[in-house]
């Protein structure tokens, strides 16, 4: 039986599962300050519970399932935490310290069922789902290793679900968790700090849409014609991109006059950033009236993929005729690449050559 992970509740959840094991629903709020503002890892840590009923519910329920298994630290001060769950799926997490601002990536899957071509965590497989308590704790671990255990952290946290696995395959736990977080009791990381990314499920573009308190949007594109994104990720071929742009039109109806959703292309040497290709991809934007900004992406190399990242002269060619055809492009600076930490390198590897803390 999978553990009962508390990390995954509600205050309200919590309210509930304390009057069914016959306590005050108050206590409900107790733990759940406990696991999201304190951070505790163990129900020994909360003092303020009777004892015994620490021990009843640690006969239920558990509330830290997440072991780390490893972590790495890079050069570039990034962080990343290999952990392994319940039942041993691979988790990784990755810490990002920004001047302002640190930036916590996490993963919605263990291993992805999406087969791109150009990343690594494809290789693993979709191993399963991740819970809404999987997503919330690697937040937790991440800034209890950063910080220390319920220190509060000195800067903004920002969220990105652009670890392993495809988010929107994995909605309904992934926006729990986006509830659970969002909480000012708790983590208190809201909405408009996190962004999702996604490899174009289009029904769930949609949906999202549809929600009043959602997370930014992302949306990986990587190709500007049908025949090559088929072949760069298969998942076009469920959704092709006038589907795909379809969906993303109605989201961005959805947004205030001064909101943008992203686009992310990861460069490819030779295979999708020529200078005809930029053209290709600013017209289809700007056919589909997007105003959405495109980040490029330049591709984190990693054994066996057989890809190449554009050189900085190619990647700025191919930004400055996105941007000369009114389409806003920015370059994203890879972060942690030589503990394999970056975009499109999670796939459970230990990386000796790093510092192993
Ligand atoms: N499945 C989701 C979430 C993963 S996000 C998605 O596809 O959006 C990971 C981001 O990293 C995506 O934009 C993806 O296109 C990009 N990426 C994947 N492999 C990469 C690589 N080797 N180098 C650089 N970026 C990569």
């Amino acid at each position: 039986m999978p553990p009962v992970e508390l990390a995954g509740f509600t205050k309200a959840d919590l309210s509930e599962l304390a009057q069914e094991l016959g306590e005050p629903g108050y206590r409900g709020a107790q733990i759940f300050g406990a696991i999201q503002r304190r951070r505790v890892r163990s129900f020994e840590e909360i003092t303020d519970l009777p004892k015994e009923f620490r021990a009843r519910l640690a006969e239920r329920a558990a509330i830290a399932t997440l072991k780390i298994e490893s972590q790495y630290l890079s050069t570039d001060g990034t962080r990343r935490y290999l952990m392994k769950t319940h039942d041993n799926r691979p988790v990784e997490t990755v810490f990002i310290p920004e001047e302002h601002r640190d930036t916590i990536c996490f993963s919605s899957q263990s291993g992805c069922p999406l087969q791109c071509t150009f990343c690594l965590t494809a290789q693993l497989g979709l191993l399963r789902n991740l819970t809404a308590g999987e997503i919330v704790e690697q937040i937790i671990v991440a800034l209890n290793d950063a910080y220390g255990e319920g220190v509060k952290p000195p800067r903004g946290t920002n969220l990105v679900g652009m670890g392993a696995g495809e988010p929107f395959l994995n909605f309904d736990e992934l926006m729990k968790a986006i509830r659970i977080m969002s909480d000012p009791d708790g983590l208190h990381i809201v909405p408009n700090r996190v962004t999702v990314s996604t490899a174009g499920i289009a029904p769930r573009i949609r949906e999202l849409a549809t929600i009043p308190d959602r997370p930014h949007l992302a949306i990986s594109l990587s190709a500007p014609d049908d025949r090559l994104r088929n072949e760069l990720m298969p998942i076009n071929k469920k959704w092709p991109l006038e589907e795909l742009l379809d969906a993303c039109k109605a989201f961005e109806n959805s947004l205030k006059p001064d909101e943008r959703f992203t686009f992310e292309y990861v460069m490819l040497k030779d295979i999708n950033d020529s200078d005809e290709q930029a053209r290709q991809l600013a017209n289809l934007l700007n056919r589909h009236a997007l105003r959405a900004k495109v980040n490029l992406i330049p591709h984190n190399p990693a054994e066996p993929l057989p890809y190449q990242p554009s050189s900085l002269a190619r990647v700025e060619s191919f930004r400055r005729i996105l941007e000369s055809k009114g389409v806003h492009a920015y370059v994203r600076k890879p972060r942690g690449r030589d503990i394999l930490a970056a975009c499109g390198q999670l796939a459970a590897r230990s990386s000796p050559a790093a510092a192993t803390v």
